[in-house]
């Protein structure tokens, strides 16, 4: 299994300075090692030129940060999955805490919305995580638990398990430099594995489980080689190429 090295690039970039980073990141990066796989979420209006831009580089892919439950209609300011793919798109992003937290999405919505995409065509990626309040109180695993099971809820149970991959991202390690411990990782990735293998059997195994919340170039190399880390989500450390090709190395 080819551990995924994702970036996040949220509401940053514009059209021109996305292009420019992916440019530089190919170049910085190279040849990505046979272990790796390098997926970029750019805003939707440079989606286009940021998949233009590495569509001839092998082991690159770009992705949609979000997207609705239909493939078109009267739903103003909304993107569907054949719109993302139209622009190069591989993977859709599900569940992100910025989404959760601050823009309301229910558990019930990121759970259609991530088994739309998958019928629509994308790979996804459903992040899931806890709130500092969550973990101080010892709800990690009950946190966890639901938002992996509804937000897997209507995904067939015979999907091939490169098509999804869950994200743990502890909301209070997202963009505070305050990265989880080791510990906190093997056991929050090692729960993840159970509540898959408990959905889809034994093919749980191939299912990739990124972890993401303040990863930076020199804890990367780290938390990659930590048991069930499949990859990384970065957030902050991925808008600069010289900082998100040493991750991709790390
Ligand atoms: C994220 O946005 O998913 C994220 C993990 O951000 P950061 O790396 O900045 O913590």
């Amino acid at each position: 299994m080819k551990k995924l090295m994702a970036a996040n690039w949220k509401m940053f970039k514009t059209w021109d300075e996305a292009v420019i980073t992916a440019r530089k990141l190919a170049e910085l990066v190279g040849t990505v090692p046979d272990d790796r796989e390098v997926l970029i979420f750019p805003s939707f209006t440079s989606l286009k030129g940021v998949s233009k831009e590495l569509a001839s580089k092998s082991s690159f892919s770009t992705g949609g940060q979000d997207f609705y439950t239909e493939e078109q209609g009267a739903f103003t300011g909304e993107i569907s999955p054949k719109m993302l793919k139209s622009c190069g798109a591989v993977f859709g992003l599900t569940g992100h805490s910025e989404r959760r937290h601050v823009l309301g999405e229910t558990d019930e919505f990121i759970g259609k919305k991530t088994a739309y995409g998958i019928e629509a065509g994308l790979k996804v990626v459903l992040c899931v995580g806890e709130l500092i309040e969550e973990r101080k109180a010892g709800k990690v695993e009950e946190v966890v638990d639901r938002q992996i099971r509804e937000g897997l809820k209507d995904v067939p149970r015979d999907i091939d398990p490169e098509r999804i991959s869950v994200a743990y991202e502890p909301v209070w390690a997202i963009g505070t430099g305050e990265v989880a411990g080791p510990e906190e990782i093997v056991e929050a990735h090692g729960f993840c594995r159970k509540i898959l293998q408990d959905i889809f059997g034994e093919k749980a195994n191939e299912i990739r489980i990124l972890y993401g919340g303040s990863v930076k170039p020199d804890n990367c190399s780290q938390i990659i080689s930590l048991d069930n880390v499949d990859g990384v989500l970065v957030g902050g450390a991925s808008l600069e190429g010289e900082s998100f090709s040493k991750i991709v190395l790390a």
